[in-house]
This record gives structure tokens, C-alpha cells and sequence, in this order.
């Protein structure tokens, strides 16, 4: 299995290193949308989707207060459409994606791919369906989804992972490729977890949102990126226990597992970016849109 990390899509709040933790305070913060790209036996499997195509071409999908609040740079050449397109894959190649929730800015581009089955909690997709409450009502956006017809749902409960209970067998995706109930900051929220070549990878999507609340020696976390945790969970005490939990798993297990959340600049940088396989030019299926 390849695996590719993208950022699909950066929020640029003000506030800089009050949020990110290295930027100017004074300046705009980097708050970026990491997504993993899988290179597997039945095909690409896209982890997450960022901002997809539809919000850059129409924004006002997105609530105006997440818009503005977080101003959020919406970039064609950022969508995980465009970028996989630029590794010399068509959105046709993407058969799955596995979403670690369904807030909108991790599913913005499932729309972009419209062939893919896309795996999710089954009270995940209820919650974002029900939009119950107005905080629901901003963070999940159907228009961003609402014409997806292959959805895949899961109850999350299964075999062990480390300690955690994990959904194994998710319906035609690689066994290498499982979902790990993670929830709090929503109530579906999952974690992602790949095993790849260098071993174990776990995609921890929003249950943490700066590297320094995984640092096990000195714990922190930013003052905003602590107060937008606390206000964006749909259930804080189980938000705090996972994130204990998965400190837990880094003192027994960092060894064997990596893990990295979804927004964190820091932890995206430290993961090489692998260049594009040179397209043969005879391969001009390649070039094709599905
Ligand atoms: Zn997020």
C-alpha cells in the first residue's frame, strides 16, 4: 500500500500561533486538512475529504459563521479531486472513502466522487442528517453530501485494536484499513487507523487538535484550539476520556503506532510528500475524468 498524506484545504483564523502554535500572534493562523490517499489492491481509498470542489465554487454552502470565523482559503488546486488528478489518477480510481465524521471540513469532496462508497458511523450519518440544535445546523452542511448515494454505515463495535473496540471488516475495503470509535467531538466521530508499510498509522481526525496534547512528557494545548474543542463537542466528557485514551495508547504502543489528528500543520510537515509515478505518454486513460 502507497500512502499519500493531503492537505484538502487550510483555515486561516486570526489569532496565528494562539491557534497553530507557531505562527505571529498577530498574523493568520495555518489550520490545514489532513487527508490520506491510499494506494490499494481494490483502488484508491480517500480517508477524509476536506473542501471539495462545490465550496470553492460555492462558499455560501458553508455556514457564514464558520466561513468567516475560521476564514477558510478555498482553493481549486487544494481539492482532494484536483490533487489526486495530479498524482495521474481519475476520480473513477477512488472506489472508497472513510470518514472520520461528517463536519464540513472533512466532507466537502465526497461529492467530487460520486463512484466512491462512502464508509461512516451509522449515528454519525443520523446526527448529520438530524441536524438537531444550531451548532449541528453550521457544522453539517448536506449540500455538501446530500447527493451521495453509496453510503456504508457501521455500528461501532467489533474486534479489538489495541484496546480499542474497531469496526474490522469494513465492506470492500482492505482489512488493513479499520475505523475506531473515537467519539466526543461528535457523536459518530471515529478514528482511522492504516497499517502500512513503515506500521501502524492512526488517522485520529478532531479527538485532538494540536500535537502538544499528545506530547507525553509536557501536555498543551492553544488557548483557541482548547476553547474550539470544547465548544464543537457534542459530548466533552467522552471527547476528554478518548483523547486520554489515545495518550494511553501513544505511552504503551507509540512505537508500533503513529498517530496524527487532522488540523495540525506540525504533524502533516513531518510525513515526506511522495512524488507522482512520471505518466507514460501512452497512459492517456489517465488523463480522463470519470
Ligand atoms: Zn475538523
Amino acid at each position: 500500500m502507497r500512502i499519500h498524506h493531503l492537505s484538502c484545504g487550510t483555515m486561516c483564523p486570526l489569532g496565528g500561533g494562539l491557534w497553530d502554535g507557531f505562527s505571529p500572534p498577530l498574523g493568520a493562523a495555518t489550520i490545514v486538512c489532513h487527508c490520506l490517499l491510499l494506494e490499494t489492491e481494490v483502488g484508491l481509498v480517500l480517508v477524509d475529504t476536506g473542501f471539495g470542489l462545490g465550496d470553492v465554487t460555492q462558499p455560501r454552502r458553508l455556514s457564514r459563521f464558520f466561513r468567516l470565523a475560521n476564514r477558510i482559503r478555498l482553493r481549486e488546486a487544494d481539492t482532494a479531486l484536483r490533487q489526486i488528478e495530479a498524482l495521474g489518477f481519475t476520480a473513477a480510481a477512488v472506489r472508497h472513502i472513510v470518514l472520520t465524521h461528517l463536519d464540513f471540513d472533512h466532507a466537502g469532496g465526497i461529492e467530487d466522487f460520486p463512484g466512491a462508497t462512502v464508509h461512516v458511523f451509522g449515528v454519525e450519518h443520523d446526527a448529520a442528517q438530524a441536524q438537531n440544535g444550531m451548532l449541528d445546523r453550521a457544522r453539517y452542511r448536506p449540500m455538501q453530501w446530500g447527493s451521495q448515494i453509496g453510503w456504508q454505515r457501521y455500528a461501532p463495535e467489533g474486534e479489538r485494536w489495541f484496546g480499542f473496540s474497531c469496526v474490522r471488516e469494513l465492506i470492500g475495503v482492505p482489512p488493513e484499513i479499520l475505523i475506531v470509535p473515537l467519539a466526543g467531538h461528535t457523536l459518530g466521530h471515529c478514528g482511522i487507523a492504516v497499517r502500512g508499510p513503515e506500521g501502524w498509522l492512526l488517522h485520529a481526525g478532531d479527538a485532538y487538535f494540536f500535537r502538544g496534547e499528545m506530547d507525553l512528557r509536557d501536555y498543551h494545548c492553544t488557548p483557541m484550539l482548547r476553547l474550539c474543542q470544547r465548544l464543537m463537542a457534542a459530548d466533552n466528557e467522552t471527547r476528554l476520556a478518548n483523547q486520554a485514551r489515545l495518550r494511553e495508547l501513544k505511552r504503551a504502543h507509540g512505537g508500533e503506532i503513529r498517530l496524527f489528528c487532522a488540523h495540525d500543520a506540525k504533524e502533516l510537515e513531518a510525513f515526506p510528500r511522495i512524488a507522482p509515478d512520471p505518466i507514460p505518454a501512452a497512459a492517456a486513460p489517465l488523463s480522463q475524468h470519470a
